[in-house]
């Protein structure tokens, strides 16, 4: 036993140090290096696979890979920037419209577009919280954070929103992968201009069973106005009028 001994402690409770315990979770390190006073680690998302964020279908096609620039919490007392090696993932769906996506990272570990870690992003909202603008920025300075003022005051209000507003008003149309070929429903909040989902087929019993799932839906706006007598208009709105054909960017 006392071969396990090490400074007086268990070897048993000794643990290595690895790379990736470094870097927010799902991440691999690929290298690391420093590049003037910063630290840059190099690290690809730990999964083989990518989920299309329009229909949800698991792809494990890679197209290509592109570098992303995110900022991480300090090393060492040096500002620590990770180079995101991010793929972009074929979708075979046929019904989706999106034939390559960008591979998305867990919530809680880097938000899409995000330029900084979702650990940062909350360091950097309790700073904004506490002190204050231009206090947390001088603050944030001295602690190898690189937000400043108007940053700061931006993640305050973006997370003084409510995460997700529940869905109010939508708009459902036809939609087909290619002309002519099987047709689907697609559904879009008009409010935020986002696909919210696809539907497998135009039968107003789907969209039924879907909007009954959805109770918060105020106003469903249908654009195709062929099926409208059969399919259930529902407007709670104070103004009385028809709810307006809307399109939704994609
Ligand atoms: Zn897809």
């Amino acid at each position: 036993m006392s071969g396990a001994l090490i400074g007086g402690e268990s070897a048993a409770m000794q643990q290595a140090l690895q790379r990736s315990s470094l870097v927010p979770s799902g991440f691999v390190v690929e290298s690391a290096y420093y590049q003037g006073n910063k630290a840059i680690i190099a690290v690809r998302a730990s999964g083989s696979v990518g989920l299309c964020p329009s229909c949800g279908t698991v792809s494990g096609r890679v197209h290509s890979r592109y570098r992303r620039y995110v900022n991480d919490l300090p090393l060492s007392g040096r500002i620590v920037q990770l180079l995101v090696i991010a793929r972009r993932f074929r979708c075979d769906a046929v019904l989706c419209g999106r034939q390559i996506f960008t591979e998305r990272f867990a919530e809680g570990v880097l938000a899409p577009s995000a330029r900084r870690t979702a650990r940062l992003d909350s360091i950097v909202h309790h700073l904004g919280l506490a002190l204050g603008g231009r206090p947390a920025a001088g603050f944030a300075k001295r602690l190898m954070l690189p937000v400043s003022k108007d940053t700061l005051l931006r993640v305050v209000r973006r997370r003084s929103r409510p995460p997700s507003d529940p869905l109010r008003v939508i708009g459902i149309d036809d939609w087909a992968w290619r002309r002519n070929h099987r047709y689907a429903s697609i559904v879009c909040n008009l409010e935020r201009r986002r696909i919210v989902t696809l539907l497998p087929d135009r039968e107003p019993a789907t969209a039924q069973a879907w909007l009954a799932a959805h109770p918060t839906i105020a106003i469903v706006a249908r654009a195709s106005m062929r099926d409208v007598d059969s399919f259930q208009l529902k407007e709670k709105s104070d103004h009385g009028q028809s709810p307006r054909r809307t399109c939704c960017r994609r």
